[in-house]
């Protein structure tokens, strides 16, 4: 029998599009290609199993609501909650937008005050500052120069009109996990709503909303090998969490989420949870086995290059680079044989360095001259050792052409040069 890798590559060769043309895809905090096994739970429910799960009069509709309960049952599991918390939406941007927004409008005669920190994904952030125009308080709190937040900062901040804490599971770029028991624990304790965008945690490390005092949570099907255009959010029961729907419409999500759900993508994430969960102690082990040998593979060749985020708390699969004397632009276009992402993002402006890189305190330079490393599912020992080639060879053929590399060799100190 073919292995999921052999049949990745199969549909590659299908479509007259060898592997070896194409880079070695290293960016699986982008988004994660779909499991085959999780194509394959799925394609029924396109075709044959067409039915509209809110049907509740005939079989067409009965079969499809089954499956969509099986997947929420599947998803609830990988977490710790219950199948009645779950509620499909379409992605994380979706769910940290219902989240954020629909527990303030909520509970905003009471309490008008959100907490949120700097690095945290887009979605998260415009959410929170679309509660500012509307007249809410926000406070961003900053991470130290590992990424991490400060529990004791957060307690301070936290006051009598508090209503939501947002804080991220694991970061989308240099992969470092929060302390989100301790955080849970505090808002707890308070009777404050705890929210984490879990959307690269979730099938990659353990968590628990029930120990983790996890009051909602948002998911992406396609950071766990599962299809795009499908989330999920949890949202607690007890001690009951409600919010404003933000979509107007009918009943469906218990009123939370209205339109009608997309059958085979929620087959597919429930599948894609499934495997997740009796995989991911093996394969967190066998990532972070490749990872650390792609990071000694780099750094034992090439000096001059820093690891930005902590070290140990971070996600099995993530790496983020930063290195010195070579330019942002020439390193991501010399880099022709991996896909990875670069520490600049594009904004309708202009080319702006990661806020999250600028956040722990890299300068504007090093972080256009970092790369975000995705490993994942389909990574091999074979792409891991010609990644770490293809980088090293990369950095020297830069180096050779830069005169400040030239002067640094040298010992000249080019701090001093610049007055810095
Ligand atoms: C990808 C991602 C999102 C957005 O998820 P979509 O399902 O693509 O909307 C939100 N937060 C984090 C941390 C992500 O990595």
């Amino acid at each position: 029998m073919m292995g999921v890798e052999g049949r990745l590559q199969g549909m590659d060769t299908e479509r007259n599009n060898s592997p070896r043309e194409r880079p070695i895809y290293l960016d699986n905090h982008a988004t994660t290609p779909c499991d085959p096994r999780v194509l394959a739970a799925m394609l029924p429910y396109f075709t044959e199993h067409f039915g509209n799960p809110h049907s509740r009069n005939h079989a067409y509709g009965w079969q499809a609501e089954e499956a969509v309960e099986l997947a929420r049952e599947q998803i609830a599991a990988i977490i710790g909650a219950e199948p009645r918390e779950i509620v499909f939406t379409s992605g994380a941007t979706e769910s940290n937008n219902l989240a954020i927004k629909g527990v303030a409008g909520f509970y905003r005669d009471k309490r008008d005050h959100v907490i949120t920190v700097a690095t945290e994904h887009k979605c998260v952030l415009e959410s929170c500052r679309f509660l500012e125009r509307q007249g809410f308080a926000v406070t961003v709190l900053p991470v130290g120069p590992n990424g991490l937040i400060d529990l004791a900062e957060l307690e301070a901040t936290l006051t009598e009109r508090t209503v939501l804490v947002s804080v991220m599971a694991a970061n989308n770029e240099i992969g470092v996990l929060q302390p989100i028991a301790e955080i849970g624990a505090l808002c707890r304790q308070r009777g404050i709503f705890f929210h984490t965008d879990a959307a690269q945690a979730v099938g990659k490390i353990p968590l628990d909303v029930r120990a983790m005092n996890i009051d909602l949570m948002s998911i992406s099907g396609h950071k766990l090998y599962g299809p795009k255009g499908i989330g999920v959010l949890f949202v607690r029961r007890r001690p009951r969490v409600r919010l404003q729907a933000q979509l107007s419409g009918g009943e469906q999500e218990r009123g939370m989420r209205a339109g009608t759900l997309a059958t085979p993508l929620c087959v597919g994430l429930g599948e894609a949870c499934r495997i997740a969960a009796a995989e991911m102690a093996d394969e967190a082990d066998r990532l972070r086995r490749l990872r650390d040998r792609l990071l000694t593979g780099i750094t034992e060749r090439l000096p001059a290059v820093t690891l930005n985020g902590d070290a140990l708390r971070r996600l099995p699969g993530n790496l983020n680079l930063s290195f010195g004397f070579v330019e942002g632009e020439g390193l991501i276009t010399g880099l022709t044989e991996i896909a990875v992402s670069s520490g600049s993002a594009c904004t309708s402006a202009s080319v702006e360095p990661s806020y999250v890189l600028r956040a722990i305190g890299v300068d504007a330079e090093l972080a256009f001259a970092s790369l975000r490393v995705g490993l994942g599912r389909f990574t091999t020992e074979h792409d891991i050792q010609a990644a770490a080639d293809h980088i090293v060879a990369t950095v020297n053929r830069l180096r050779q052409d830069s005169p400040l590399w030239a002067m640094h060799r040298e010992g000249i100190d080019l701090t001093a040069l610049s007055g810095r």
